[in-house]
């Protein structure tokens, strides 16, 4: 039987490499650096000073404005500096909290001592808890939990899907989670649906994890409103919109969110930070991610807390020296770095290190449509490219053009970037049209501000 899938696609190697290593804790490190940027929206605002005890799951970082996070201090300490960071995700600076830990790991006083029954939580008590643990969206979207469970006035949502695709290449921590924490990614599912009043729970799992799948068959069985469904293994299955389409067969409209298709979607690790959240009062100070690539010797699949610096990764995955390149994520939609002095943050799911960097110049579009016909959202990479080239050479309507085109609708995939043959750099042209755009907006609002302004001034010249 063919089962559900969304148009295009690519298949690059797996590479799994890390598939069948258990999830190791990784020691606590003498000193944690939690930046304060690690959502999408607003920065935390940090909230302790230097010299400042500090407990584990003590609140360091409150959240400036709703789509923001708080942020916890992952361990027990002493707040030795406010720091300005890199940004992993941007490459700008943040503020980040520098902790050196005292090794008791003391909990603070406001964890509470015993779990609460998930059943009496209504909605408005899930966001809450939600919100106050500083939950994000943990497969590398950030964006807050708290928002995402709270669907827009006249939107119903009827399904909440748990991603469990995990499509990117050498990625395996989301599949160990699954094995190993099934019946807690159920209750945060099960606290989703309640939160939103969907009627139905479904988790979504690519088919190259039968293991995977068995487990969260297992751990749903006897439920009528909860399933798991499982995917042809296919880039990029684990995109939002991927999955909504492959699993429900409905399209998320062009600048809409699921909850316009009336879904919500939580990566497997947020739907366990959800019940921790929720049923044991738990902050967002830990996760699950993935130490591969062919520069480590030891790779594996590591629990860490957030702000722990990636020195500590490389050397517990006992990476080589004279690697070139580094990775944030996965090496398809993660970020190349180019220093490694960064932490960990809710967001990081992967850490990827390899002996040589791939670099390629990129040739001209030579019209072969394989990006065409591999693209998973119906777009024209070649010609969005094209316009990004046009632009860079000073057509500045090049960026209204592309939106003509679709440039919104891109999930900055990389499926066209990865079959294209003159190895175009689509992505980073893409990339760079939508910052021109956000940029162009700014400047509107910016004048429409100053606008109103001048208006005001004249009325009140005519009433004085
Ligand atoms: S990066 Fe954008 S344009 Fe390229 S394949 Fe993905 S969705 Fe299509
Ligand atoms: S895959 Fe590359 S060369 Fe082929 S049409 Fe697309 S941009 Fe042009």
């Amino acid at each position: 039987m063919t089962r559900a899938t969304f148009p295009g696609g690519v298949h690059p190697p797996e590479t799994k490499w890390t598939a069948e290593t258990d999830i190791r804790p990784l020691p606590l490190p003498p000193r944690l650096v939690v930046p304060m940027a690690q959502n999408l929206g607003a920065p935390a605002v940090p909230t302790v000073e230097r010299g400042q005890a500090v407990a584990r799951g003590e609140p360091i970082g409150k959240p400036d404005g709703f789509i923001s996070a708080a942020v916890h201090a992952p361990s027990s300490g002493t707040v030795t500096g406010i720091e300005r960071v890199i940004d992993a995700a941007t490459g700008r600076t943040t503020a980040a909290v520098v902790i050196e830990t005292d090794g008791k790991d003391r909990p603070h006083a406001s964890l509470p001592q015993e779990p609460r029954p998930w059943q009496s939580l209504d909605g408005d008590a899930i966001r809450q808890a939600v919100a106050d643990a500083g939950v994000v969206g943990m497969g590398g979207a950030t964006f807050p939990t708290h928002v995402k469970l709270t669907p827009p006035k006249g939107k119903a949502i009827d399904t909440v899907l748990a991603n469990g695709a995990e499509c990117e290449p050498y990625l395996t921590c989301d599949y160990r989670v699954m094995l190993a924490e099934a019946d807690k990614i159920v209750t945060g599912l099960r606290l989703c649906m309640r939160a939103t009043g969907a009627a139905r729970g479904i988790v979504g799992i690519e088919d190259n994890k039968p293991r995977a799948v068995e487990a969260m068959r297992r751990a749903v069985a006897g439920a009528d409103d909860l399933d798991v469904r499982v995917f042809p293994t296919k880039y990029p299955q684990g995109a939002e919109k991927q999955l909504i389409l492959a699993c429900l067969g409905r399209e998320v409209p062009t600048g809409g969110l699921p909850a316009d298709a009336g879904v919500v979607v939580q990566n497997v690790q947020t739907a366990c930070a959800i019940a921790e959240a929720c049923v044991r009062g738990q902050p967002l100070i830990e996760r699950v991610l993935t130490v591969s690539g062919d520069a480590a010797r030891a790779p594996g699949n590591f629990r860490v807390r957030i702000g722990t610096p990636l020195a500590a990764l490389l050397a517990e995955a006992q990476v080589q020296e004279g690697y070139e390149a580094l990775i944030l994520g996965g090496p398809m939609m993660g970020k190349a770095q180019f220093t490694a002095d960064l932490a960990v943050t809710k967001g990081t799911s992967g850490l990827l290190v390899f002996r040589r960097a791939a670099v390629y110049e990129g040739g001209p579009c030579i019209r072969c449509g394989a990006c065409v016909r591999h693209c998973p959202s119906w777009l024209n990479p070649s010609r969005l490219s094209i316009l990004g080239e046009s632009f860079l050479a000073g057509n500045l309507d090049a960026v209204d053009t592309a939106m003509e085109f679709g440039l919104m609708d891109c999930i900055l995939c990389g499926a066209c970037a990865y079959v294209c043959p003159s190895r175009r750099r689509m992505v980073h042209l893409i990339e760079m049209l939508r910052g021109e755009r956000r940029k162009a907006l700014e400047r509107r609002r910016e004048r429409e501000r100053a606008q109103a302004a001048g208006i005001q001034r004249e009325v009140e010249k005519v009433a004085d």
